[in-house]
């Protein structure tokens, strides 16, 4: 099924490939500016940095009683369309470079679906599942208190990532709140538990966006068969929050998940995962694998099965320039933040597969972050109709806005331009309209 390459000629390939995260940052925004006018263009040097990244080190006690040091940073790159919005990350791989990309994305994503935020990202390096409960909260708790005033409910507003959920965004409210008493702190944060001012659907939103933006996509018959998610069969890297849940939205819609994975590795099975089964399995054993009448597949393994949608759900550069002329899917929907490099993107577009980038797919999120938003400045409940009804409006306006200025630039002909090329584009666009109306201060 996948022919397993030696893991030594992998890594001495990639080490071929600049994966660097800020130089990718900066070669796609080059990228996207050819296709811009000189104005816009020249605001190219104040697009490429971000505004700000804070870098705090601080000290958390652990339950042996010894005391680590840990880094955390938080990346504000743009904030003229409104405040910094961004989730924080807690993984061993965090750093500063990684941040700094990721607030770029978020740049791009709330200028292409429409909401009035800017670009953030935060995170901290560390590994949560060597640590506790109780370890987690005061990791929490101290790197809150370490960013003080540079995050707001009207300057920067995280939401949850890799390894932070619900219970983190709690823990950030709260610590916000005792620092800031007496006034309505519950916008400094989304995805905070319903019971505390989140939002009917905010859980769900990056899947179900997806979906959303999948569906409508498919419908333009762009694809040759391949015209619907129904019956379509289906690969997903990592099952989180992102990842279980687009394995359970697109098989009610009808596709077959025939591969999944978490960070221990995946399974395969031709006809279909049984995902009450792989959910039970994992809850039990803490991974996917293992689970009955499944065939066990690496992670690696994964993103070559023979599928029609592959969607990478967990960490950056997943797809490279090594494995990329392997990969079989007709179509690649980016529900993770920069699962394909540079290079990989050529490969992928000369092989004829299609692309929905990370800045248009897994907007769902953010826009359901910014419901949650608005609800906690009304203090006002939605249902969860209007909640998903706002969202699937945005994510079908934008991808026909992209998709329309995908076709254009390409039939300006010179050269052939990917979905992301454009999505870039629209959203520049937008930005710059902005910068240039509001008069560059003083
Ligand atoms: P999560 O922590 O809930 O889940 C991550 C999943 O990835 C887990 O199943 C984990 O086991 C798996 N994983 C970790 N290392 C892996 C590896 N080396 N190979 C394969 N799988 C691995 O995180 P999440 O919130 O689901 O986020 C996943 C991705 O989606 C990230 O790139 C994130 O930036 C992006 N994203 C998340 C949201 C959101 O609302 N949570 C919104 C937009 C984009």
């Amino acid at each position: 099924m996948v022919n397993t390459t030696d893991s030594t000629q992998v890594s001495d390939n990639i080490k071929a490939e600049n994966l660097d995260l800020q130089f990718i940052g900066n070669q796609r925004l080059k990228a996207a500016c050819i296709h811009l006018d000189e104005i816009t263009r020249s605001l190219f040097d104040l697009l490429s940095a971000p505004k700000r990244t804070i870098s705090v080190c601080f000290p958390v006690e652990m339950d042996d009683g010894s005391v680590q040091i840990f880094k955390g940073y938080r990346s504000l790159h743009n904030d003229v369309l409104g405040a910094g919005k961004g989730g924080i990350r807690y993984h061993p791989d965090v750093n500063m470079e990684e941040v700094q990309f990721l607030a770029s994305l978020m740049t791009w994503k709330c200028a292409l679906i429409d909401i009035p935020f800017g670009g953030a990202k935060g995170g901290v390096s560390c590994d949560t599942k060597k640590m506790s409960q109780r370890e987690i909260r005061a990791l929490t708790r101290r790197f809150i208190s370490e960013l003080a005033d540079n995050i707001g409910p009207h300057t920067d507003i995280p939401a949850p990532d890799l390894y932070t959920n619900e219970q983190t965004m709690a823990w950030i409210y709260d610590t916000y709140q005792i620092m800031h008493p007496g006034i309505n702190n519950r916008p400094v944060v989304t995805g905070k538990p319903l019971s505390m001012g989140g939002s009917e659907g905010r859980r769900e939103a990056t899947g179900q966006g997806i979906l959303y933006a999948t569906q409508q996509f498919l419908s333009k018959d762009l694809i040759p068969k391949l015209s619907s998610v129904s019956g379509a069969r289906v690969a997903i890297q990592g099952f989180g929050n992102v990842g279980a849940v687009v394995a359970n939205l697109f098989q009610e819609a009808g596709a077959i998940i025939v591969a999944i994975s978490d960070s221990s590795g995946g399974i395969y099975s031709p006809d279909g995962i049984d995902l009450k089964m792989a959910i039970a399995h994992k809850s039990e054993h803490d991974s996917v694998v293992g689970l009955m009448e499944t065939l066990t597949i690496t992670n690696e393994d994964l993103l070559e099965v023979e599928c029609d949608i592959l969607v990478p759900s967990a960490l950056s550069n997943q797809i490279h320039k090594e494995n990329a002329s392997r990969i079989q899917a007709l179509l690649i929907v980016e529900a993770a933040n920069g699962p394909i490099s540079p290079e990989a993107d050529v490969l992928l577009c000369k092989k004829g597969i299609t692309v929905l980038p990370d800045i248009l797919v897994n907007a769902g999120g953010v826009t359901v972050s910014y419901y949650e938003w608005v609800q906690n400045i009304e203090n006002e409940h939605w249902e969860l109709a209007l909640v998903n009804g706002k969202m699937k409006h945005k994510m079908h306006r934008a991808v026909n806005t992209v998709v329309q200025r995908w076709q254009t630039l390409n039939n300006e002909g010179k050269v052939s331009v990917d979905m992301r090329t454009a999505a870039i584009v629209v959203a520049i666009e937008r930005l710059a309209k902005v910068t240039i109306q509001r008069g560059i201060w003083p």
